[in-house]
């Protein structure tokens, strides 16, 4: 075990002043055990502690760091930035040129930037409100749209993690209008349009769900979803914080959407987008975003929407990320899955490498899992193992089994041996659970 002594003295630290210690549940060790590890800095594909431990990082900062840590380019735009300044109040160039891009690269003719994935997705589900003017909101289980206290009803992420089942503080009445149900399951959605229909206001869906593991939607499971709102005058919000320009350089609508020629009513945006600064956005047709205030009746705001540091960051990484960016990262997925497969198989452990795009996961003593019962279901004991023996080899992954996996443009081979070159013992401690 690497020394953690001053990571460990932070913790108590952050304990006496703070809930658990951390500013986010889904960073505490609480799932694998142990204290986090306090980050000093990041540079390309690695993290290094407070004690000088050096991680490769297959987090990512939960998405948003696609080019790598301290990109000298983005660090160079962004420090151009704050010499001019931090915060206007006013309209900025870089927050038009960012929607621009936003819109350039997705279905949406028109973007409302923010300052969280959560305030993209519960101003969305506002504007879906306001512009059908009924209030039912469809969700499935196993996805996470932020902390919205509509949207927490059976969510992923820390949610699924933490095991928390319906949270306390959300009103009976606002869970009263959100119907959750079984993720790729068309019965379900037909039977609540049936029964609800002239109601539901909205369906939200994560893009493809990255909140308890890795779930692809099955081929056509979108497509149908925006044609059974659009037959029960619902909109469809896709929602895309996680694998918008992160998935694809489309995002999953690029993998099925583009395909397939249709589009969602409304997008949700986030992660990759900001740079790794607090930056988000949701759009869609303009015609139902010019419902949006100042422009319509639909009020929502923010002090540092569009901050001129966050979104010289988000523009950066979006112009940096090209074509042959996602080639790369869809190579270096590829060949991690393989190698994480290898390893389990080898150790016989019973395992399921789901991916979409250029994410992943990895779920434990199963074949396959489709929904949020199937990713329940796994023997997700056999993940706390594994993270512990991968983290003491190098290698920093989410420390839960219902999280994606994340690459970055600047994992090359140094830092794709140090997890290959883990992985077979970090199989044996999963096995031997
Ligand atoms: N939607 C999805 C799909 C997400 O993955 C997340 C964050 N993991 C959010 C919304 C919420 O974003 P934020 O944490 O920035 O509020």
């Amino acid at each position: 075990m690497s020394d953690v002594i001053r990571s460990q003295e932070l913790f108590q630290r952050a304990l006496a002043v703070s809930p658990g210690g951390v500013n986010s549940p889904v960073r505490a060790f609480r799932a694998v055990g142990g204290a986090p590890r306090f980050m000093r800095s990041g540079s390309g594909a690695w993290l290094t502690d407070v004690d000088g431990n050096d991680y490769v990082d297959l987090v990512g900062s939960w998405g948003p760091m696609l080019l790598g840590h301290a990109h000298p380019e983005v660090l160079a735009a962004v420090a151009d930035a704050v010499s001019r300044g931090t915060s206007f109040g006013t309209p900025s160039e870089p927050e038009v040129a960012l929607a621009e891009e936003i819109v350039a690269r997705t279905p949406v003719e028109s973007v409302r930037l923010v300052s969280s994935g959560t305030e993209a997705t519960m101003s969305a589900i506002r504007l879906a409100r306001g512009a059908t003017g009924r209030d039912t909101v469809v969700k499935f289980a196993g996805c996470y749209h932020g902390h919205v206290d509509s949207l927490l009803a059976e969510a992923g992420s820390g949610v699924v993690t933490l095991g928390i089942p319906g949270t306390p503080g959300v009103p009976a009445h606002v869970a009263a209008d959100t119907v959750v149900l079984p993720y790729n399951d068309r019965d379900a959605v037909t039977a609540a349009f049936a029964e609800l229909g002239d109601r539901i206001a909205c369906v939200i869906t994560e893009a493809a769900p990255g909140n308890m593991g890795v779930v692809p939607p099955e081929p056509g499971f979108n497509a149908f979803l925006a044609a059974t709102c659009r037959q029960n005058g619902a909109l469809l919000i896709s929602d895309e914080v996680m694998t918008g320009f992160r998935a694809s350089r489309h995002g999953q609508w690029g993998l099925d959407g583009a395909v397939e020629g249709w589009a969602p009513d409304l997008m949700t945006f986030g992660k990759v987008m900001g740079g790794g600064f607090p930056a988000a956005a949701f759009g869609g047709r303009a015609e139902l975003m010019n419902l949006l205030a100042p422009a319509g009746p639909v009020y929502q705001a923010g002090t540092l929407a569009g901050n001129p540091v966050a979104t010289t960051a988000g523009l950066t990484t979006l112009r940096l990320a090209t074509p042959a960016v996602y080639e790369h990262l869809l190579d270096v997925s590829n060949r991690l899955q393989a190698a994480v497969g290898e390893a389990l198989t080898t150790a016989g452990v019973r395992h399921a490498v789901q991916r979409t795009g250029t994410m992943f996961s990895v779920f434990w003593g199963t074949d396959e899992v489709r929904d949020f019962a199937g990713a329940q279901a796994q023997e997700a004991w056999r993940y706390p193992p594994f993270f512990h023996a991968m983290l003491d080899a190098g290698v920093y992954l989410p420390p839960s089994a219902f999280e994606a996996w994340f690459v970055s443009a600047a994992h090359d081979e140094e830092a794709l041996s140090r997890i290959i070159e883990a992985l077979p013992g970090a199989a044996r401690a999963a096995a031997a659970a």
